[in-house]
């Protein structure tokens, strides 16, 4: 099988195609046939070798797919081949033609949904569900934030907090990027790059403040979302590549929270409750991941290239 391999850290360019053998799944795994690839940021991080978590080298990138079961291993009887599933997480990488799973992290995946949606849910949905509603105690009737609604998390986080009963105002770079937000539910849309969009943020909500921020870009933002929060508010950091001076008093002075995430940490029960809530959206068309960009596996560089350059409007996936 045709599969991406990582023989250094480095740039874009060192996401190389190389021939392998199709790996086949041991007790308790499962081959999936991808016919989607989802890129996440955090693939880029790994691959410039200036993340925390560093694979061994070579090694295939990526944990989320869609395609369709191929084989299982012994012992597996909730899948069977030929049956449509989005993986969130693998064994030997989604950057490749197939991939082993362990059976916890494929889901099945409803015929409505495309395989490129589906390859859009593992990492972002899952990380969207969880900000929200695990680690931000989002309530409805609440306002939430989504602070860079336009990428693959925002997206999600707009849909589910719609559904959920709050009132949503999101975020992004682009006029194209603006109204996809407002198109999956924000009420309110503003440009982060526009000088004092968070003074017309204020006046959006009766310079009340809102109760959620769901934060993308957290060493840009954090010390205007603390100023910016309603008494007993939430910011939950989802995404920060770097450092950032804060005010610690606009926590104190309305009794407001900063919480952290990172979605590995999310112990097993919590994440099997977020799939079954993910799997229930997809099939009643509540949550309608958005494909902004595909690319061939052999133009792999260039979507990381493209995920890094913003602009975002949905989810950059790769077809095999
Ligand atoms: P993405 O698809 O590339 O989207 C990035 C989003 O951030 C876009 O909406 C972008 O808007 C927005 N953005 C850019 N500059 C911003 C600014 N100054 N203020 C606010 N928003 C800004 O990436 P993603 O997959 O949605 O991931 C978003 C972030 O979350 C990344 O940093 C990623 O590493 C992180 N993340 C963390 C976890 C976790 O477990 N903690 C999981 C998944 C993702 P424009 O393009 O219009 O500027």
């Amino acid at each position: 099988m045709k599969a991406i391999r990582v023989a250094e850290f480095g740039d874009p360019g060192v996401l190389k195609v190389v021939e392998v053998p199709t790996p086949f799944p041991g007790p308790g795994q499962v081959l999936v046939r991808l016919h989607a690839i989802g890129v996440n940021p955090v693939e880029t991080y790994i691959r410039s070798g200036n993340y925390a978590r560093k694979p061994e080298l070579p090694y295939t990138p990526g944990s989320d797919g869609a395609g369709v079961i191929d084989a299982v291993g012994a012992g597996v009887n909730t899948f069977k081949p030929g049956e449509r599933v989005y993986t969130a997480g693998t064994v030997t990488g989604s950057y490749a033609e197939f991939t082993v799973c362990n059976v916890g992290q494929v889901f099945h995946l409803p015929g409505s949904v495309s395989f490129a949606q589906g390859a859009a849910v593992g990492i972002p949905y899952a990380t969207a569900y969880r900000a929200l509603f695990q680690r931000g105690q989002a309530q409805p009737g609440e306002t939430v934030l989504v602070h860079g609604a336009s990428g693959g998390v925002g997206i999600a986080a707009v849909q589910l907090a719609r559904a959920h009963g709050l009132r949503v105002f999101g975020t992004a770079s682009t006029e194209k990027g603006r109204l996809l937000v407002l198109n999956e539910g924000a009420q309110h849309v503003f440009d982060h790059k526009q000088h004092k969009y968070f003074e017309k943020m204020f006046e959006a909500n009766g310079r009340r403040g809102v109760d959620l921020i769901l934060e993308m870009l957290a060493h840009v933002n954090l010390a205007m979302d603390l100023s910016f929060l309603a008494p007993r508010g939430r910011v939950v950091v989802i995404g920060s590549r770097g450092k950032i001076e804060i005010e610690p008093r606009d926590l104190m002075s309305r009794d407001t929270d900063i919480r952290g995430m990172v979605l590995f940490n999310t112990p097993p029960v919590e994440m099997a409750q977020i799939h079954a809530a993910l799997g229930t959206g997809l099939a009643d068309g509540t949550l309608r991941p958005v494909i902004d960009q595909e690319f061939p596996l052999a133009r792999a560089p260039y979507a990381h290239g493209a995920l890094m350059d913003g602009g975002a409007a949905g989810k950059i996936v790769i077809i095999p």
